[in-house]
């Protein structure tokens, strides 16, 4: 399989070059030059398998020549056999007649990522081992990727991780997630400023030659392929239980990045049987207000109750605007261009309906996010994380516009205790730690703080990475 970038002039790579890639050299993002497909005989032919072996038949198109078939369900077994604390790895709960809720957070950091980033951090230990190579990662979160990226790399032999977070705005259980990690190849920074100023240094040193020039830089942000397609494996898995490919399934995503979503919309083009796709957002709704009336224009990012959405800028966006306008890069890439100097741009008409074949959207509110924590606990008995609410809530508003025989699945993204304090001031009820990670708190924690200027960053980060020597 071959991959092409959405602005047209960086040249085609493989999987594994791609994964290695991250954001494509002419600025744009890596997708497949065309989208496999399988018959209804092959979707049927899925049910019932274990998790590892759905995921094995569905990512092997996209993988192609990069890992053979043995080496691929090596690696699915021991990722969905040993990391997950749940056999199912993303158990489908039913909440009433019609909604389901699919449970993506029975990974080490209690949150959806896990499911690609502990897949990610196999592939890169498996392709430097074959180039002999080390990959320097570097990266900025505001709380949940920054916990399952190194989840995922500790103790490699290969990579090695700096990440930042900005000092005193994580929480408590999201800032130790990350760093009582005791490894020699993760390093957490604490940057004083806000995320945006922690990415900033991360963008800066992927083009400071200083840097770029001495370490064999990575990354593990959302707009890298593998991991979109490690998250098209749960919609087969959990459309299968509902009767695909014999009976249409509509989800519905909370959404930041556009990445989960966009997974739904590969899951689609491969055959599956989805009925809608329900973009989630919270007030901050630039996706909603692309998707319902072509307006993409970023405006400043409101802080709320669910941080991994408070997202100014989606990323993955630009696939969906590749694909269902035509896939012509050329054209995209100026659009694009012409929106980073602006900040605002208006879809075209084949981007617009493109997307309306499959997409609706709604924004939710924090008022309304806290009413979905307390109607899912009131009416099924379920505590779910404020992401997961605004994702229910939507599903609610639309639910009338798609026909009712069909199930609608919301993803739940985070384990309530993630985010116990808007829990908490929805339904009065603490909700606790699992016991496989209770120990959180009694925990020795090592980051190093820095302030909050770039070369005082870059200077630490040359000083203590592990030469990995340039690509
Ligand atoms: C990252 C995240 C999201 C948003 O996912 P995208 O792929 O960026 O759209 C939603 N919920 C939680 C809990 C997250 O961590």
């Amino acid at each position: 399989m071959q991959y092409v970038s959405t602005r047209g002039s960086a040249p085609a790579l493989d999987f594994e070059g791609v994964t290695l890639a991250g954001l494509a050299s002419d600025g744009g993002l890596y997708v497949p030059a065309e989208w496999p497909r399988f018959s209804e005989a092959e979707i049927r032919a899925l049910r019932g398998l274990p998790y590892w072996q759905v995921a094995v038949t569905v990512m092997r198109p996209f993988i192609g020549d990069a890992l053979t078939e043995a080496q691929l369900a090596a690696i699915c077994r021991q990722v969905y056999g040993e990391a997950f604390a749940h056999a199912a790895v993303v158990p489908l709960v039913q909440l009433d007649e019609r909604n389901w809720l699919l449970e993506l957070f029975h990974g080490p950091t209690l949150a959806f990522k896990d499911i690609a980033l502990q897949l990610l951090g196999r592939l890169f230990e498996t392709f430097l081992e074959r180039r002999d190579e080390r990959l320097t990662i570097v990266g900025a979160t505001s709380g949940d990727t920054g916990s399952a990226a190194i989840h995922a790399v500790a103790g490699g032999k290969r990579t090695e991780i700096f990440m930042l977070h900005p000092k005193g705005r994580v929480s408590d259980v999201q800032r130790r997630q990350m760093t009582t990690v005791l490894s020699p190849n993760v390093q957490n920074l604490a940057i004083e400023g806000s995320f945006d100023d922690a990415q900033a240094h991360v963008k800066r040193m992927f083009t400071d030659p200083d840097v770029a020039g001495v370490l064999n830089l990575g990354a593990v942000n959302s707009i890298n392929w593998a991991r979109l397609m490690a998250q098209v494996v749960y919609y087969f898995t959990s459309a299968l239980q509902l009767g695909a490919p014999d009976r249409p399934v509509a989800y519905a995503v909370p959404t930041g990045n556009f990445g989960d979503v966009f997974a739904g919309y590969v899951a689609a083009k491969m055959g599956l049987p989805i009925e809608r796709l329900i973009v989630a957002t919270n007030v901050n709704d630039i996706l909603h207000r692309a998707l319902s009336r072509g307006d993409y224009s970023a405006g400043g990012v409101t802080p709320t109750i669910t941080p991994s959405m408070d997202i100014q800028v989606s990323s993955n966006f630009e696939r969906l605007l590749f694909d269902a306008g035509g896939r012509d890069g050329a054209a995209l890439a100026e659009q694009m261009l012409a929106f980073e100097a602006s900040k605002a741009m208006q879809l075209t008409n084949a981007q617009a309906e493109g997307a309306s074949r499959l997409f609706a959207s709604h924004a939710v509110n924090p008022i309304e996010t806290a009413r979905a924590v307390q109607a899912a606990y009131q009416a099924s008995q379920e505590i779910i994380d404020p992401h997961t609410a605004v994702g229910l809530g939507a599903a609610h508003a639309l639910a009338g516009a798609i026909d009712p025989a069909v199930p609608i699945v919301t993803l739940a993204t985070a384990h309530p205790a993630k985010f116990p304090d808007a829990v908490e001031r929805a339904i009065g009820l603490r909700p606790a730690l699992p016991a496989r990670v209770g120990d959180l708190f009694g925990r020795e924690e090592s980051y190093v703080e820095l302030a909050g200027d770039y070369a005082v960053t870059r200077d630490h980060v040359l000083a203590h990475a592990a030469a990995s020597g340039p690509r």
